[in-house]
């Protein structure tokens, strides 16, 4: 399927029946998977036949729909999780351990820098928030003998800047760790990140993937092009053997295409189990099917809103990377050629009171802690995702208290800019 474009590929990628065998996917709603001897079932356990056993550790239905993303993307193998936070979780800790280092920027979704801040630290992982926006001289100084990977956000949440994927890629290279780049906002139909240097890619499939607000999901996808073999030193977990599978060594065995996914879904899957059920991987493809019509509508509608906004009298600063005034509209003409997403971020005169206020009276825009999705909803990150983050935290993340983040689903535009307008008037 990955000779075809993008568009073919969301609707028929991962999957191609068979004579008389079901057009969409199915959903193969099992635990386990039935085998005539115990040798056969064996040959699955030490992984030296590929098949299905278990459902925490594989399932059919799950892997059509990481193998469509695998192609979106451009990977070479790809995973599900139960959610993006389960994704972004595995993707770094299948390569740093207690008593690594991971050079990540500063302006990430709050529940990753919660995860990394807070939770990973407490296993023994550090990390060193860098800008964006930082000089390469600056990035340079981020990195320390023990670090193992590079982490960024294609379109941060909610900060919206852009990452420039080459430079963070280059950086990373340079000290022989990966780049791991978080593509939810952009999706593969806005940027591929591996066509930029990328290594590693992570979803909220949550987002616009899913894209009805219907079911919470993660996904892991893996160039396949990163060396794991040329820094053994670095990365003992994929290129020493691994004693929980009669000594596998995974960069030997599953070759740069397949190790990293093959470790993830082997060790941090069985361990930790935060596997997607089938049914929500089912739902996700009905997502996928439609994710290029979707993308370009909902693009066109977060730039109809941004506009409105920036010429709006009210209104203080609008951050949206397609407003050519926007910092990060050259780097978004670079790497978003055909429009980022439809999530606008804005602050209004008068912060922290005036957001809250303006929010309580729109009729179509929903206050919810989602964004990306058909339905326009809108949030004051200050007040709900980014809560635990000091002040100073949030001025890093590029989140002022008065932030309001307006995700513009698929209606009217001009329903939305309507709505928009009654509410800015009773400010
Ligand atoms: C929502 C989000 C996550 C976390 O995903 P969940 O599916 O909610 O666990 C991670 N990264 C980004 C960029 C997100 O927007």
């Amino acid at each position: 399927m990955s000779q075809y474009r993008p568009e073919t590929i969301c609707v028929q990628g991962g999957y191609t029946p068979g004579n008389g065998e079901p057009r969409q996917i199915p959903i193969v709603q099992s635990t386990t998977f039935k085998y005539a001897t115990s040798e056969e079932m064996g040959r699955l356990f030490d992984l030296e036949a590929s098949g299905y056993f278990y459902t925490r550790l594989q399932n059919p239905t799950n892997d059509y729909v990481a193998a469509k993303i695998a192609e979106l993307e451009g990977g070479t193998a790809g995973m599900l999780t139960s959610s993006g936070q389960a994704a972004n979780f595995y993707a770094v800790f299948n390569i740093a351990n207690c008593g690594d280092h991971v050079v990540s920027c500063s302006t990430i979704y709050g529940g990753t820098y919660n995860l990394f801040h807070v939770t990973m630290r407490k296993m023994g992982i550090d990390f060193t928030f860098v800008s964006p926006d930082c000089t390469d001289e600056e990035l340079e100084a981020a990195f320390r003998p023990n670090t193992k990977a590079v982490f960024g956000e294609t379109i941060a949440n909610p900060a919206l800047t852009v990452l420039d994927i080459e430079k963070f890629a280059k950086a990373a290279h340079a000290h022989g760790v990966p780049l791991i780049v978080d593509n939810t906002f952009a999706t593969p139909v806005g940027c591929r990140p591996i066509d930029w240097g990328a290594d590693i890619v992570t979803h909220s499939t949550t987002k616009y993937m899913d894209g009805h607000g219907a079911a919470v999901g993660g996904a892991i996808v893996d160039s396949g092009r990163f060396d794991w073999l040329a820094h053994a030193d670095k990365f003992p977990g994929l290129t020493t053997p691994d004693d929980s599978y009669h000594g596998v060594t995974y960069a030997e065995k599953f070759g740069l295409g397949g190790a990293f996914i093959t470790k993830c879904t082997a060790q941090l899957m069985r361990d930790f189990g935060s596997i997607q059920s089938p049914q929500n991987a089912f739902y996700l493809n009905l997502g996928l099917e439609s994710l290029h019509v979707r993308m370009a509508r909902h693009c066109e509608n977060g730039l109809a809103v941004a506009k409105f906004l920036q010429s709006h009298p009210k209104v203080e600063a609008v951050h949206y990377c397609d407003l050519p005034s926007d910092p990060y509209h050259a780097l978004a003409e670079k790497y978003l050629p055909h429009g980022s997403c439809g999530v606008v971020s804005f602050e209004l005169k008068g912060g922290r009171a005036a957001a809250e206020a303006f929010m309580a009276r729109l009729k179509l825009a929903a206050i919810e802690t989602h964004v990306a999705d058909a339905r326009t909803c809108c949030l004051n990150p200050a007040t709900s995702t980014h809560r635990q983050m000091t002040e100073e935290e949030l001025a890093a993340a590029g989140v002022p208290a008065g932030l309001v983040r307006m995700s513009c689903g698929l209606e009217s535009r001009e329903d939305l800019i309507e709505d928009l307008s009654q509410a800015l008037e009773a400010v």
